[in-house]
C-alpha cells in the first residue's frame, strides 16, 4: 500500500469516527430533551441544535428566527426570555427562567452560558430544558394540598387553615364564626345501590352545588367521604346558618341528575358549632360539630342540631361509660337475670327471657339500653353476647335437669353478633356443649338485622331453624314491619313491643293496630308475646284478643338465677 493510499484510508476512518460520535452526541442530546441555540459573536451567526426543531417546529438560522422563538412564549414571559438571551451585563455566566410556551402549556428552564477566550466574549450557548413534567407534578402537588381531588373544593386541611383565619379576624373584631357540618344520610345506600361511580358523581355534583354558596364570607369544603362543611363569617342576616340550611334543604327536594340519566335523592343531617361558644380554634369547632352530628345521627335522618355544652357533657359521660365498659368486660362484671313468661290463657310458665345486668362499683346498675348501643359500636358486644349465650344455655340445662321441665329460654342477639361469620356455628356449639334440645332455645332478634342484607340473614335463620332453634322477632311494631315482608321471614314468635301495650287501653288507633297484629300473627302461625305488661287490665285485654304469652312486671320482674328457683319450684309443685 502506498503512503498516500494509507493516509487517505486514515482520513476516511477518522471522518467515519467523527461522524459516528457526532451522531451519538446528537442522539444523546435529543434523548435528554435538550435544545440549544448557539451564537458566535465573531461570525454573528445563529444555530439551533439538539431537539430544538422537534420542540419548536423550526430551526434557528438567523436573527429573525430568534424573534420567532421569543414569540413562542406567553407575553408576560417573553420579555424575561429576551432579557436572559440578550443581556450583556451578566455578572454570572448563567441565568434561568421558567417560562411557558403559548401552545401546549409547557415549561422550560433557560440557561444562558457565555464563553470567553482570554477575557474576550466569543460564543453564547442558550440551553433550553423542558421541565413540563416536573412542573405539572408540582402544580398537582400544590393543588392536592388545598383542594379535594374529587370535588375540586377545599379539602379538610386547607379548610381548617382558612377557618382559623376567619376565627383570628373574628377575635379581633368581636365577631362570630359558624361551622355547619353536612353529613349525607345513608350514603352507603347510594354507593351500594347505584354503584361507587354514581356515588362519586353525586358527591361531585353536590360539591359543585355547595361551591355556588361560597364567597368571601363563606368557605365550602369536602371534609371526607360523605361529609361536607361550610364556614361562615359573622352568621347574621343573609348569612345566618339556618338560612344556608334551608337553602340546601330546598335544593335537596329535587333529585340530582347523573350523566347516565339516573336520579339520586338524598337527605342530609346538619350540625352547627359556633365560635366563640363551641371553641377557640377551627379544630375545636370541628370536634364540637362532630359531637353534635353524632347525636343527630342517633335521632334519625334529616336532622339539624346546634351544638351546646350539655352535648359535650353527655358525650364525655359516654366516653367515660365506654371506658368503664371495657373494664367490665375484662373483669367479668356482668350477670344474667331472667324474666318469666306465662301462657296468657292458663297462666302456666312458658319460659324465661335472659337479660344482661351490669353493676358498676360507683354508678350501680347501668341499663342495658344505655350500654348495649355503645358495646355494639365498639365491638365489645361480641364477648358480652357470648357470655349471655353461654350463661343462659347452661342455666337452662341445669334447670331442665333439676326440675325435669321443658321450657323456653329466650336470648337477645344483637345485629352485630348476628353478622359475624362464625355466629351460627357458635350458637350450635354452645347448644351441643350443654347437651340441650335446640327447640327449647329461642333467639330474639330485631328487624335492624334485616336492613343490611336480607338474603344472607334469611339464610342464616333457616340454618338455625333447621337445627331446631326458635326465632323470635323482638320489638315488633317499632320498625319497618310490613306483612309481605314478614311472610318471607322465617320466624316462630312475634314479640309485640311495650309501646303498644302501654297505650292500648286508652288509644283507639293503637287498639286497631294491635288487634290486627294479633290476628295476622295467629293466621300466620306465629306465637305472640306481649311484653311490658304491667296491669291486670292490660293482661285481660290481651288475653281476650288471643295474645298467646304475657311477659311483664305484673307477672314477674327480671330476677337473678337464685331467685328464679322459687318460681321453678312453685311450677314443679303445680305440675306434680
Ligand atoms: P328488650 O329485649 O325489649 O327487653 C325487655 C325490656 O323490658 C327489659 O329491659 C325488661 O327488664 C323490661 N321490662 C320487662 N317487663 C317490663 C314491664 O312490665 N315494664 C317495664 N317498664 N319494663 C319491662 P332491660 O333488661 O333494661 O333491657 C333493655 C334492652 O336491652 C332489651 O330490650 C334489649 O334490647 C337489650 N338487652 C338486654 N339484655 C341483652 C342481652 O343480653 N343482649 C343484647 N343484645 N341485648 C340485651
Ligand atoms: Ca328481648
Ligand atoms: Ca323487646
Amino acid at each position: 500500500m502506498s503512503d498516500l493510499q494509507y493516509q487517505l484510508d486514515l482520513v476516511k476512518a477518522m471522518n467515519k469516527k467523527i461522524s459516528e460520535s457526532e451522531r451519538m452526541y446528537r442522539l444523546i442530546v435529543e434523548q435528554a430533551s435538550l435544545s440549544f441555540i448557539y451564537y458566535s459573536y465573531e461570525k454573528d451567526q445563529y444555530l439551533s441544535m439538539g431537539s430544538f426543531k422537534k420542540v419548536f417546529g423550526f430551526d434557528i438560522e438567523d436573527r429573525s428566527d430568534v424573534e420567532r422563538f421569543f414569540g413562542c412564549f406567553e407575553s408576560n414571559k417573553e420579555s424575561r426570555v429576551r432579557e436572559v438571551f440578550f443581556s450583556e451585563n451578566f455578572s454570572t455566566k448563567e441565568e434561568a427562567v421558567d417560562t411557558m410556551d403559548s401552545v401546549g402549556k409547557r415549561w422550560f428552564r433557560i440557561i444562558c452560558t457565555k464563553i470567553y477566550d482570554n477575557g474576550k466574549l466569543t460564543d453564547k450557548v442558550v440551553k433550553i430544558i423542558d421541565i413540563s413534567r416536573d412542573m405539572s407534578r408540582s402544580e398537582e402537588l400544590l393543588y392536592m394540598a388545598y383542594y379535594d381531588s374529587l370535588t375540586g373544593i377545599y379539602n379538610r386541611n386547607y379548610f381548617i387553615t382558612l377557618l382559623d383565619g376567619f376565627i383570628a379576624d373574628a377575635k379581633e373584631k368581636g365577631d362570630k364564626v359558624a361551622l355547619i357540618t353536612i353529613d349525607i344520610d345513608d350514603f352507603k345506600k347510594v354507593n351500594d345501590g347505584l354503584g361507587m361511580i354514581i356515588g362519586d358523581e353525586f358527591l361531585q355534583q353536590f360539591g359543585s352545588y355547595l361551591k355556588e354558596l361560597q364567597d368571601d364570607r363563606v368557605l365550602v369544603s369536602h371534609v371526607s367521604n360523605d361529609i361536607f362543611a361550610l364556614g361562615i363569617y359573622n352568621p347574621y342576616g343573609d348569612y345566618e346558618s339556618s338560612h344556608f340550611i334551608d337553602t340546601i334543604r330546598t335544593r335537596l327536594k329535587e333529585p340530582f341528575k347523573m350523566h347516565s340519566g339516573q336520579e339520586v335523592n338524598v337527605s342530609v343531617s346538619f350540625s352547627v358549632a359556633e365560635f366563640p361558644d363551641a371553641g377557640q380554634a377551627a379544630q375545636e369547632l370541628v370536634g364540637c360539630g362532630d359531637i353534635a352530628m353524632f347525636k343527630a345521627k342517633t335521632l334519625g335522618n334529616n336532622q339539624v342540631l346546634y351544638f351546646d355544652s350539655k352535648m359535650l357533657e353527655d358525650f364525655m359521660s359516654n366516653v367515660n361509660l365506654e371506658n368503664k365498659l371495657s373494664d367490665a368486660v375484662v373483669n367479668h362484671k356482668f350477670e344474667v337475670y331472667f324474666q318469666p313468661q306465662y301462657h296468657a290463657n292458663s297462666q302456666t310458665l312458658r319460659g324465661f327471657e335472659a337479660l344482661i345486668r351490669w353493676k358498676d362499683d360507683e354508678k350501680g346498675f347501668i341499663s342495658p339500653s344505655e350500654f348495649i348501643p355503645i358495646a355494639e359500636k365498639n365491638g365489645s358486644i361480641i364477648p358480652i353476647g357470648n357470655y349471655v349465650l353461654d350463661k343462659a344455655v347452661r342455666q337452662y340445662s341445669e334447670w331442665r335437669e333439676k326440675y325435669n321441665f321443658d321450657f323456653t329460654m329466650s336470648i337477645n342477639i344483637s345485629a352485630v353478633q348476628y353478622k359475624r361469620e362464625d355466629f351460627v356455628d357458635n350458637v350450635m356449639a354452645v347448644i351441643k356443649k350443654y347437651d340441650v334440645d335446640p327447640k327449647n332455645i329461642e333467639l330474639e332478634i330485631t328487624e335492624s338485622i334485616l336492613i343490611d342484607d336480607f338474603e344472607l340473614v334469611t339464610k342464616k335463620l333457616k340454618i338455625l331453624r333447621d337445627f331446631g332453634i326458635k326465632i323470635s322477632l323482638d320489638d315488633f311494631g317499632t320498625g319497618y314491619s310490613s306483612l309481605s315482608y314478614l311472610m318471607k321471614f322465617p320466624i316462630d314468635t312475634l314479640k309485640i313491643d311495650k309501646t303498644f301495650v302501654d297505650s292500648v287501653l286508652h288509644d283507639n288507633s293503637t287498639r286497631i293496630i294491635l288487634d290486627s297484629i294479633l290476628n295476622m300473627s295467629h293466621d300466620m302461625g306465629f306465637e305472640s308475646i306481649a311484653e311490658g305488661v304491667e296491669s291486670e287490665n292490660q293482661y285481660n285485654y290481651l288475653n281476650d284478643k288471643g295474645c298467646n304469652v304475657i311477659q311483664g312486671f305484673l307477672l314477674g320482674k327480671p330476677l337473678p338465677a337464685a331467685e328464679i328457683i322459687e318460681i321453678l319450684e312453685t311450677n314443679a309443685k303445680a305440675n306434680a
